[in-house]
């Protein structure tokens, strides 16, 4: 998802601030963030979610089958829901489960002896009234409205929030259900259930005048990810070809919104063809590509990009990098559609890297002007979305405790990424590098170690340190320099001991590298007063110490 200005990172229930990374971590964000050992002894393989949802009541009720395999000596089974849900029964093999709850979390007591390497499942009875989104999609939850036509119009979204704030599941990123999901949704008949992945059937129940949408993934899918979507749909349709074949695209619409629709979504394919030349494959061709209005603004769900953004170009219209570039395209549609690479196909394995989704995403929306406009139109607008930096709290947040970093990981972190492909200074290098992450990682979960440890590894270039002070540290580091007599001396400032990222610098006309470090260093030079600069793809600040 995207965030843009310090207020609305505020109104982020999940996006640290300097106090909120201070705070001590409390035992449900333990429970919620870390791989207990209740979640580590068994390997999540599939849901099967079925749920009917009630638009006059505001209710969803429904089961959850969950199958996965035991992985080593069986404990009690952790879950999670968030009330005011409830979770009203557990039961395998038809014996209903002792369960204990801790906040939101249920501890479920097995009965039936577990074998290691084995696959079991069981059936999680829920329902209720679940909360109501305040600010969707970051304070998320279920969003109940209706159309101009006054039919129901109804959203999920709970990236920051948790799956579990509707249903019942394993509410962690590292383990996804390998085998996919089954989405079944039971609505009113005069309205459409759209979910992830593809249709498989439509069950008809004229005596509840109802009908149950089954929606199939058959890829690992994240559980914030699974959503629903319902409304007075219509669908149209084309296909790609990609470069894993016959690429399905569907587009689900508000009836009235169809024409423009049918204008505004052509930014779907150029979206498609700019991410596979970049990232590669589309990562998800079996469970096909979609875009759905939802009424809020959008997010990455995968194989169902949600959109809200008003079929408007920008960001509801508006450039958010101030340079005229974010004008040629839906910000909503891009930015979302990136994420099925960053985010869907590699997914941080704790919260508190999410910059793996976010900072990729971000840049993606320069590569994208790249790959239609120009390289130059791709940095203008990664460069012109600084102003969006705060640079207060590091990108990197708090590990085992469902707490991201700050919302610096968007355009500090897509601004990072630019910087390190500067110091490649191989662009069919680095689009390798791209294009393998998502290779290597597919449909992987990752931590920030493996993805600088590739990166460095790819490119034969040590950039633990530009890594470390990007995302573990908060500051903007700083080139000092001077000239004086025929030299010139350099520094980092602001910077980590260890910084020692290489930069180009134009003296006196002429391009070259250096490679500053936190201490003086002195630049031979034959000319007494030499102009001095820096190149302004790498983000950093710079400063002539003498004012001159
Ligand atoms: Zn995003």
């Amino acid at each position: 998802m995207k965030i843009i200005t310090s207020i609305v990172v505020a109104a982020l229930a999940w996006c640290c601030t300097a106090d909120a990374a201070q705070t001590p971590i409390s035992h449900q964000e333990t429970l919620r963030g870390s791989i207990t050992p209740e979640r580590a002894w068994w390997d999540l393989r599939h849901y099967h979610l079925s749920v009917n949802v009630d638009p006059a009541k505001k209710t969803i009720n429904g089961t959850n089958v969950m199958k996965y395999v035991v992985l080593s000596e069986s404990k009690r089974l952790q879950v999670e829901l968030q009330a005011p849900m409830i979770l009203d029964k557990v039961t395998q093999d038809g014996q209903t489960l002792v369960v204990e709850q801790d906040g939101y979390s249920y501890f479920i007591k097995l009965t039936k002896p577990h074998i290691i390497g084995r696959e079991y499942q069981l059936t999680m009875h829920f329902g209720g009234a679940p909360q109501v989104a305040k600010n969707p999609p970051w304070d998320g939850g279920i969003t109940w409205q209706e159309d101009s036509n006054g039919l129901p119009f109804i959203a999920s979204s709970n990236q920051g929030n948790g799956a579990s704030i509707w249903w019942p599941n394993k509410d962690h990123p590292y383990d996804e259900p390998n085998d996919g999901a089954l989405i079944s949704v039971e609505v009113p008949e005069h309205l459409t259930d759209v979910s992830n992945g593809r249709l498989i059937g439509v069950d008809k129940h004229p005596k509840r005048h109802t009908k149950t949408f089954h929606w199939q993934v058959i890829n690992p899918i994240n559980n914030y990810g699974i959503s629903l979507n319902i409304g007075d749909y219509v669908h149209f349709g084309e296909q790609y070809q990609g470069e894993s074949g016959l690429l399905d695209m569907d587009y689900y619409v508000l009836r009235d919104n169809l024409a423009k629709a049918k204008v505004q979504f052509k930014d779907a394919k150029r979206t498609i063809q700019a991410f596979e030349h970049w990232f590669g494959p589309y990562p998800f061709y079996e469970d096909s590509f979609k875009l759905i209005e939802v009424p809020y603004l959008g997010m990455e769900h995968q194989s169902s990009v949600t959109y809200g953004n008003g079929y408007k170009n920008g960001y509801k219209g508006r450039d958010l990098s101030q340079t005229g570039w974010g004008l040629k395209f839906d910000f909503i549609i891009v930015h979302e559609s990136g994420h099925e690479w960053f985010a869907n196909n590699i997914t941080d394995k704790d919260v508190a890297d999410m910059w793996i989704h976010e900072s990729f995403t971000n840049y993606s929306e320069g590569l994208f002007l790249e790959y239609h406009y120009s390289k130059a139109a791709g940095s203008e607008y990664i460069r012109g979305m600084r102003a969006g930096i705060s640079n207060k709290t590091p990108i990197i947040g708090t590990y085992d405790a469902n707490r991201s970093g700050s919302g610096d990981m968007y355009n500090k972190g897509g601004n990072m990424l630019h910087t390190i492909r500067q110091i490649v200074d191989n662009d069919s290098l680095w689009r390798d590098i791209l294009r393998g992450l998502n290779r290597d990682f597919r449909h992987q979960v990752v931590t920030t170690e493996q993805i600088e440890g590739y990166i460095s590894k790819k490119s034969n270039k040590d950039l633990s340190s530009v890594f470390d002070q990007y995302l573990r540290d908060h500051r903007l580091p700083m080139l000092e320099y001077f000239v004086k007599d025929k030299v010139i001396k350099v520094r980092w400032s602001n910077a980590i001991d260890s910084f020692a990222m290489p930069i180009k610098v134009t003296i006196d006309g002429i391009a070259r590298w250096i490679t500053p470090t936190t201490g003086w260093q002195t630049i031979k030079n034959d000319i007494t007063n030499p102009s001095f600069s820096v190149n302004k793809d790498f983000y950093v600040a710079s400063l002539n110490i003498l004012g001159q």
